[in-house]
């Protein structure tokens, strides 16, 4: 047999052995997705987006304790607050700053009235480091438009905590 000859077997075997793996994996479940159309599933426990809550009366939850600016190992968070006429305690400004956060859950871990959470959103990408630096209402916001399913995960997640 000539090198050419052996180069050629070589090559239809090795085209053979290809097709005969596409077509066994052919019929297999797909190991990947469709994203973005599809999506997996995510745990309760999925850390991503941040969001301040409010109470169905439309309060804000945050009493302004500060515990999860303290807590910060990032110093992503920075509040401000004063006494509203009425004695309760509000915060004035609550900014995170989400390009030093490393979404390890210890604001939400600190947080004695459920009020900084990190909801099921991980889209949330921007085109400019701007719009990275998450205001007031832009949190509550974030957390009117997910409330639901925050509100579902720490239900699903509190036997645990
Ligand atoms: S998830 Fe961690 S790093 Fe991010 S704001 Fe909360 S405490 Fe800070
Ligand atoms: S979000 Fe929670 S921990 Fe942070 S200041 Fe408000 S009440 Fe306190």
């Amino acid at each position: 047999m000539t090198v050419g000859q052996i180069i050629k077997s070589f090559t239809l075997w090795e085209f053979i052995k290809a097709h005969a793996l596409t077509f066994r994996y052919m019929w297999k479940p797909k190991a990947t997705i469709n994203y973005p159309f599809e999506k997996n599933p995510i745990s309760p426990r999925f850390r991503g987006e941040h969001a301040l809550r409010r109470y169905p009366n439309g309060e804000e939850r945050c009493i302004a304790c500060k515990l999860c600016e303290a807590i910060c190992p990032a110093l992503a968070i920075t509040i401000e607050a004063e006494p509203r006429d009425d004695g309760s305690r509000r915060t004035t400004r609550y900014d995170i700053d989400m390009t030093k956060c490393i979404y390890c859950g210890l604001c939400q871990e600190a947080c004695p009235v459920d009020a900084i959470v990190e909801g099921p959103n991980f889209e949330f990408s921007t085109e400019t480091r701007e719009e990275l630096i998450y205001d007031k209402a832009k949190l509550l916001d974030n957390g009117d438009r997910w409330e639901r399913a925050i509100a579902a995960n720490l239900a699903a997640d509190a036997p645990y905590r």
